[in-house]
């Protein structure tokens, strides 16, 4: 993406401003420990738009995605094996993909994510932290953790108001059984390394420059602003109410590691209308793969993040969706052909391109059609959203047969559509139908409202559908006189035939 397409929303604009000049690392983190929703998306974004905020201001930015690739399996996914149970506290990284396809656990669930982040063009450097521990980039900060282990244990006991344990250590390091969590019994700060004891009492070396272990997660927090010189953080509520893990990591960051907290922006959580919540452990998932199969990159980032992310927001992927479509690209295409109609013809012409490019150039559209990639992408979403996602009243394509609900059109009907059938003349533009088809109905007594129901049952076999005018002059006008003139003849034997 060129800086010139950045997406800077105002919120981000201001966000930008208040945390001074650079070089800035902004970063995001998120643990694959089960499917990646439209809600992480959610936090991802809101960095991206102050990092793109930050380089607009001239800013050097680095814009970090964290996977938490280390953490231990805490809980199995939706889906997962029970006897993955044998595998919790191991790292995800070391963890079996479920399903065979990726070299980890972790993998399975982070790689459709990172696919997704290319797909929305985002420059961002993914880093998994199984990969910065190995490194050794959290070894500095770990040995300081390590070392003030007393003054740790007090900032968590202060906030959490509960008395940890005597043994309590900030590092966790990786058992011969592949467990985290074995007792630190002593600390060897020349060898990077830890000697503790493991859950059947033998004891062992972990050398945490070499990834052989980890902090736990609330220091690691802190540890992590350190370690990648991170100036900001978006946090979900959960991480940022009372006693979580934000109250910690800041006074551990402050304290301990001497690193001031890093900028900070409270998102507020997305849920899908009529699903509630998004919640991987429930199974309420909407990956972002999902929504950049019905929209292009540009308006998934305004429907995630609404006006302000510091709100929260129903998604709404049924009905009100072909208003979010036509408000999205009226902002950014000038004179869009209404989502509405597109989902029309492109349930009409299935996957003909051309077919599609014929009936939207006769309808009026000849701006739409000139870029036929586009258009394809198009009536590529406006296709998947019908299958998928749209209400009933929007599934209906042209019926290639005399729909059977004719037979509920009465004789008004039946005239008007034969008047119609009458007047209608090749090459007509959506402007001129529209004016036909309204005036025809006022001219016969019929009132408009009725005589449009009669038309899109002929049609559609529904009561309604897309505006009438460009609908009807996208179709082949032959056809159409067909249809109006066989549905105003004998309407009920054409029914009974079926
Ligand atoms: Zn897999």
């Amino acid at each position: 993406m060129s800086s010139a397409d950045l997406y800077i929303p105002s919120w981000a604009e201001r966000v930008a401003a208040g945390l001074g000049p650079g070089p800035h690392v902004v970063v995001t983190g998120i643990s694959p420990s089960g499917n990646i929703h439209a809600g992480n998306l959610r936090e991802v974004l809101v960095a991206e738009a102050v990092a793109n905020a930050q380089k607009a201001r001239g800013e050097e930015v680095r814009f970090v995605f964290h996977a938490d690739t280390i953490d231990p399996l805490r809980k199995i996914a939706p889906g997962v094996p029970k006897d993955y149970e044998r595998y919790l506290g191991h790292s995800l990284s070391r963890v079996p993909d479920p399903e065979g396809c990726h070299a980890s656990y972790a993998e399975h669930f982070l790689e459709p994510f990172e696919d997704a982040l290319g797909k929305l063009g985002m420059d961002v450097e993914v880093l998994r932290s199984h990969e910065l521990y190995e490194g050794g980039v959290y070894a500095e900060v770990t040995r300081e953790a390590l070392e003030r282990t007393d003054d740790l244990r007090g900032i968590l006991q202060e906030i959490s108001g509960r008395k940890m344990p005597e043994h309590w250590s900030p590092y966790l390091p990786r058992a011969s059984s592949g467990r985290l969590g074995g007792r630190v019994l002593e600390h060897l700060p020349e060898q990077n390394s830890v000697v503790y004891e493991d859950e059947d009492g033998w004891e062992d070396s972990s050398n945490y420059a070499r990834g052989e272990g980890k902090l736990g997660w609330r220091v690691e927090l802190a540890a992590r602003w350190k370690a990648l010189r991170a100036t900001f953080e978006p946090f979900g509520k959960d991480h940022t109410s009372r006693g979580g893990s934000t109250d910690t990591a800041d006074r551990m960051a402050r304290e301990v590691f001497d690193y001031p907290v890093p900028g900070r922006y409270e998102y507020e959580w997305i849920q899908i209308k009529g699903r509630g919540a998004m919640s991987s452990s429930k199974g309420i998932v909407l990956l972002p793969n999902e929504l950049l199969e019905i929209m292009p990159p540009g308006a998934v980032r305004r429907m995630i993040l609404g006006r302000d992310p510091g709100r929260a927001l129903d998604l709404d992927l049924g009905a009100g969706f072909p208003r979010f479509m036509d408000e999205y690209r009226a902002q950014t295409e000038g004179n869009p052909v209404p989502f509405a109609h597109l989902v029309t013809v492109a349930q009409t012409v299935g996957g003909d391109v051309e077919g599609a490019a014929e009936m939207l150039r006769r309808g009026g559209y000849e701006e739409a059609v000139r870029d036929r990639e586009k258009l394809r992408e198009d009536l590529r979403y406006a296709h998947n959203w019908a299958e998928r996602w749209a209400p009933e009243q929007y599934r209906l394509g042209v019926r290639r047969e005399v729909p059977a609900e004719v037979a509920e059109i009465d004789d008004e009907g039946r005239r008007y559509l034969r008047a119609v059938a009458e007047k209608l003349s090749d090459g007509m533009g959506g402007d001129e139908a529209q004016d036909l088809l309204y005036s025809t109905a006022v001219e016969l007594g019929v009132k408009p409202k009725k005589a449009f129901a009669a038309l899109y049952t002929a049609l559609l076999g529904k009561k309604s559908g897309p505006k009438a005018g460009p609908f009807v002059a996208g179709l082949d006008a032959g056809f159409v006189r067909t249809r109006f003139a066989d549905v105003s003849g004998d309407t009920h034997s054409q029914g009974a035939e079926r």
